[in-house]
C-alpha cells in the first residue's frame, strides 16, 4: 500500500490548485498525491466551463477569492515563467437589470466598490452610448467591470498547475476512489476501483461534480450533485465592438470567444443530471429569442456546435464548501463552487494548503464557507449566482 502525507482525489483546476500551493509556497515538505480517474478530464467541469472571472458577486469572500484569481493571472510569468499564458482577456462583465433588478444591482455595487473593484454603474443612457448594439429600452442599469474580469483558457490554466505541481514532486495517480477507510474520527486512506489501497495523512475531496458522492463513501453527507449546463457556439456577421461577458436580466449569457461567440442560460428545470446530451430546445426556445432581442444583430445568429458540462452544484446555496469536516479534522472539502469554481481555484488552492500548513486560513478567511453551515442548514446568500 502506498502512503501519502495528503492525497487529493480529483485532480481538475481545483485539486491541483491545491497540489500547487502545497509544492510551492508554504515550505510544505511533506508527499502529495493526486489521484485522478481521467487523465484525459474530458468530462471534468474544469474543461467543460466557459472559463471566465468576474468581481461581481454579493458576497465580500466571492469578491475576494476572484480578486486573488485575477491577480494570479498578472503574475502568471513570475510564478510560471516567462512563456506562461492562459489567454487572459480582461474585456469586463456586462451585468443587465430592468426595474426589477436594479436596486440589487446598486446595493451589490455599493459592496463590490468597497472591495476595491473596478466596476462602473451605467444608466440607460450611458448602456446606448457604451454598447450601441444593444437594445436598451427596457433596461434601467448595467455594472461593467472596466478592469479586473473576463476570460481565460481553462486547459492552460490546468495545464500550468498540474505541470508545476509535478515538477515538485506530487504524483498524480490514474484510478477512481471507490472507498474510503476511516479509523473513528480519522480518515485513513482510499481504496481504488482497481483495489488498489493509498493511505492519507490528509485527505481532500476536490472532486468537482462527484463530491456529494465521494463525501457519501465516508457517510458523510454533502449537498453538491451533478447539474447540466449547456455552451452553444454562435456566428454573427455583425461587428460588435467591445463587447464584454454579457448577462441578461433573464440570466442569458454571452461573450466572444475568437471570432464566435459562446452563450448560455441555466435551464429552469434542473434536475441532477448524469448524462451529457445537449438540451437543443433550450437554444431554440431561451437563448436565441433573448439575444435576438438584447442585441438585434444577432437575429441572424448561427449556431455552429454545442457542448454540455456539469456544473459542481451545491443544492444547499451554490457557493464553495472550504474546510475540515468538524469532526473528522484530516478530510477537508474544496466543493461545490457550482458556476464560479475555475476563477476560484487559485484561491481554493492557497485556502487549502494553508489549513494543511497552518490549521487556519491565513491569507484569505474563508470561515463563511466551512461544512458547519451544511451541517446546521444556514445558506451563505449570495446573489449573482450565473
Ligand atoms: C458549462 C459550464 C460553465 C462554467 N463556467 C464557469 C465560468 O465561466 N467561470 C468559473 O469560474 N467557473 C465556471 N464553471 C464552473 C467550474 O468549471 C467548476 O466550478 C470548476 O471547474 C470545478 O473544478 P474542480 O476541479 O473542482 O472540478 P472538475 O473540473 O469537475 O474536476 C473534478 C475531477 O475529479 C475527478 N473525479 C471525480 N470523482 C473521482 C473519483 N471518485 N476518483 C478520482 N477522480 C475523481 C474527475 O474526473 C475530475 O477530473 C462552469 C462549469 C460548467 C459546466
Amino acid at each position: 500500500m502506498s502512503s501519502y502525507d495528503v492525497v487529493i482525489v480529483g485532480g481538475a483546476a481545483v485539486g491541483s490548485s491545491i497540489a500547487y500551493f502545497l509544492t510551492h509556497d508554504l515550505g510544505f515538505t511533506g508527499s502529495v498525491a493526486v489521484i485522478e480517474r481521467d487523465l484525459g478530464y474530458t468530462r471534468a467541469a474544469t474543461t467543460l466551463s466557459a472559463a471566465s472571472i468576474r468581481q461581481q458577486f454579493s458576497t465580500s469572500e466571492n469578491i475576494r477569492m476572484s480578486a486573488f484569481g485575477v491577480a494570479f493571472f498578472r503574475d502568471l510569468k513570475t510564478r510560471f515563467g516567462a512563456d506562461a499564458d492562459v489567454g487572459f482577456r480582461e474585456c469586463g462583465y456586462l451585468l443587465l437589470a430592468s426595474e426589477a433588478g436594479a436596486e440589487t444591482l446598486v446595493a451589490n455595487h455599493t459592496l463590490q466598490r468597497e472591495e476595491g473593484a473596478d466596476i462602473l454603474l451605467m444608466d440607460q443612457v450611458a448602456l446606448a452610448d457604451n454598447f450601441r448594439w444593444l437594445r436598451t429600452s427596457d433596461l434601467t442599469l448595467g455594472a461593467f467591470g472596466r478592469s479586473g474580469e473576463g476570460w481565460f483558457d481553462a486547459h492552460s490554466l490546468l495545464t500550468l498547475l498540474r505541470n508545476a505541481a509535478r515538477d515538485k514532486g506530487a504524483r498524480y495517480i490514474h484510478g477512481e476512489v471507490s472507498g474510503i477507510e476511516c479509523d473513528g474520527k480519522r480518515v485513513t486512506g482510499v481504496t481504488l476501483a482497481s483495489g488498489e489501497r493509498v493511505s492519507s495523512g490528509t485527505l481532500i475531496n476536490a472532486a468537482g461534480p462527484q463530491a456529494g458522492e465521494v463525501a457519501a463513501l465516508a457517510g458523510i453527507a454533502l449537498p453538491v450533485e451533478p447539474r447540466k449546463r449547456c455552451v452553444f457556439v454562435v456566428a454573427c456577421r455583425a461587428v460588435l465592438p467591445g463587447m464584454p461577458l454579457m448577462v441578461d436580466p433573464t440570466g442569458v449569457w454571452i461573450r466572444p470567444e475568437g471570432e464566435v461567440y459562446i452563450c448560455g442560460v441555466s435551464p429552469a428545470e434542473d434536475p441532477r443530471a448524469s448524462d451529457f446530451e445537449v438540451d437543443h430546445a433550450l437554444f431554440d426556445d431561451v437563448v436565441w429569442p433573448m439575444l435576438a432581442h438584447r442585441v438585434p444583430a444577432m437575429e441572424a445568429l448561427k449556431l455552429q456546435r454545442a457542448w454540455a458540462g456539469h456544473y459542481d452544484y451545491n443544492t444547499l446555496d451554490q457557493n464553495a464548501v472550504i474546510g475540515p469536516h468538524p469532526e473528522i479534522g484530516n478530510l477537508i472539502f474544496a466543493n461545490g463552487f457550482s458556476g464560479h469554481g475555475l476563477q476560484q481555484s487559485p484561491a481554493a488552492g492557497r485556502a487549502v494548503a494553508e489549513l494543511i500548513v497552518h490549521q487556519k486560513f491565513v491569507s484569505l478567511d474563508l470561515t463563511l464557507f466551512g461544512y458547519e453551515r451544511v451541517m446546521s442548514g444556514r445558506p451563505v446568500k449570495e446573489l449573482n449566482i450565473i
